[in-house]
């Protein structure tokens, strides 16, 4: 990264984050940038010229703010200037790498991630023996959320269901978002009996907070969530122990919402455990 010029690291970063046709400014400042980078090339290759002519080694100059090069306080802004682009590149990346594994909105394990740890997870199972359940949650009437209080209000909800549903689990249990409002909970070294609890405490922790505006105080109401869990039968694959949590999921909305059904594995039917 070192003998980059500046302009040619931020053109390969910008090119990284912003790689996509029609986003914008970003094809008028990827071409701004190739012409900076034209430009302080020669530059830099003419100050090699200069130093091979006057017998000096040439080394990697950087022009400084105003295009001079040499002289200490030029010297120490390149530094400077190259450490800030050096750490806000690092922190870009961070920040990348952070999507790469979590949601955005409520910093739990992304759908992505969820599968990847699913599926190590089975293959434990598989080695050693150890049971373990998936836990499909779904916020109940969450479109009369956004519909009644914004699509702002939703979010918020979102994230502070995600944080009581965290509060209320272990730190082995695998918490992720599936997608919109529905989340899901990999129950490591449980049975379907000890899955169900913790359900039940998630749809009870939940249901006890209120949902409150926030600019006058007032109640609005309560949030419920309704949850399907599956425990993992052997030779079961990962889409199958998704789909039999999610036929329980299905099961406990028709049974009215805000409960817990459970299926054992290989079973076919749901059975109430709210
Ligand atoms: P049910 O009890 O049957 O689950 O009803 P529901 O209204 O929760 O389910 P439905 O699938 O009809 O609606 C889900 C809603 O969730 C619609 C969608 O706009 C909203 N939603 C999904 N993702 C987000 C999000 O990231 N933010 C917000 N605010 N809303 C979201
Ligand atoms: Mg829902
Ligand atoms: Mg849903």
């Amino acid at each position: 990264v070192d003998n980059y010029l500046r302009e040619q690291q931020l053109f390969r970063f910008r090119r990284l984050v912003a790689p996509h046709e029609g986003e914008p400014g970003s094809r008028e400042e990827l071409s701004r940038m190739r012409k900076t980078i034209a430009e302080r090339m020669a530059w830099r290759e003419g100050q090699r010229e200069e130093a091979r002519a006057a017998g000096r080694t040439p080394r990697n100059a950087v022009p400084g703010p105003t295009g001079e090069g040499g002289g200490m306080s030029a010297a120490s802004k390149i530094i400077r200037t190259r450490a800030e682009s050096r750490r806000k590149l690092a922190s870009a990346l961070d920040q990348i790498r952070e999507l790469v594994h979590y949601d955005e909105l409520t910093g739990a394990f992304n759908r992505r991630s969820l599968v990847a740890r699913l599926e190590q997870e089975l293959s434990r199972s598989q080695r050693t023996h150890v049971p373990f359940c998936v836990a499909m949650l779904d916020l109940d009437n969450f479109k009369e959320v956004n519909d009644r209080y914004g699509h702002g209000k939703g979010d918020a909800v979102l994230r502070g269901f995600a944080a009581a549903a965290q509060a209320a689990m272990r730190k082995t249990d695998v918490f992720g978002r599936y997608g919109g409002e529905e989340f899901a909970v990999i129950v490591r070294g449980a049975r379907l009996t000890d899955a169900v609890t913790l359900g039940n405490q998630i749809r009870e922790a939940v249901q006890s907070k209120k949902l409150v505006k926030k600019s006058t105080g007032d109640i609005l109401g309560t949030i419920t969530i309704s949850v399907g869990a599956a425990e993992f039968g052997p030779a079961e694959s990962p889409a199958s122990l998704i789909q039999r949590a999610d036929a329980c999921l299905y099961a406990a909305k028709n049974a009215g919402r805000n409960c817990v059904m459970s299926m054992l594995p290989g079973s076919q039917s749901g059975s109430a455990a709210a």
